[in-house]
């Protein structure tokens, strides 16, 4: 019993870790969000809304400078100040915003949120729990392994992640008449805009697949609903 005890420490210690990340995180964004009120957005946004059979898409701005849009492990969405600037002054559409909204939905809606934070808050729990294993076993390499394992399996969900959001926005997009258009021409605006980046962005937001490949998988999907 007692030679387990070490690895239900970890594992304690990892749900613990988990559990502080989403607080922490939520205490953040209540701390520094508030709702968007932006009469342009919403008709937009009530046009994904009825898509979805939903009274209304709710969203929060994140006063951060960063450009990024965010699903919170409790469902929420944001958009950062400094996107919301970029649409005030006219660097991106409304339907580029909106298709912003439309990719965060995906995340939601596909239980990415959650699990995200525990890709990126909880990552270093991960990382010692599988250590602390796997050193039982393998002395000295142990650590090496459990560092490449937790890499290696945060890098691969987050990228399938990012298409199956996207694949999401586009199906959305779509059938709320908005179309797929601004979510590409954001794509290509997005690395520039994403470039002058201020401030420190919390740790599970994590950076998207490139921009070639996500279009190319945006309009592999089209080609495909043209031919069903
Ligand atoms: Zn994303």
């Amino acid at each position: 019993m007692i030679k387990f005890f070490p690895i239900l420490l970890a594992v304690i210690y990892g749900l613990v870790m988990y559990r502080f990340s989403v607080w922490r995180t939520s205490r953040e964004l209540d701390e520094r969000s508030t709702e968007l009120v932006d009469p342009k957005l919403k008709r937009l946004t009530d046009k994904m809304a009825s898509a979805l059979d939903l009274d209304r898409v709710k969203v929060h701005i994140y006063e951060i400078d960063p450009v990024n849009g965010l699903a919170a492990p409790d469902g929420r969405i944001f958009i950062t100040r400094g996107f919301y600037r970029k649409y005030q002054n006219g660097e991106v559409s409304a339907e580029e915003l909106a298709s912003v909204i439309a990719h965060e939905l995906g995340h939601v809606a596909l239980g990415h949120s959650r699990r995200r934070m525990i890709d990126f808050s909880g990552q270093n729990a991960l990382r010692t729990a599988l250590a602390m294993i796997l050193s039982r076993f393998i002395p000295g390499v142990g650590v090496w392994i459990a560092n490449m394992l937790t890499t290696l399996l945060a890098a691969r969900l987050s990228r399938g992640d990012e298409y199956e959001a996207d694949a999401y926005a586009a199906a959305l997009l779509t059938k709320a008449g908005i179309g797929t258009d601004p979510q590409k021409m954001l794509f290509n605006k997005l690395e520039e805009l994403t470039q002058a980046r201020s401030g420190a962005m919390p740790a599970w937001l994590m950076s998207h697949p490139k921009t070639p490949e996500r279009i190319a998988a945006i309009e592999k999907l089209e080609q495909r609903w043209l031919e069903a």
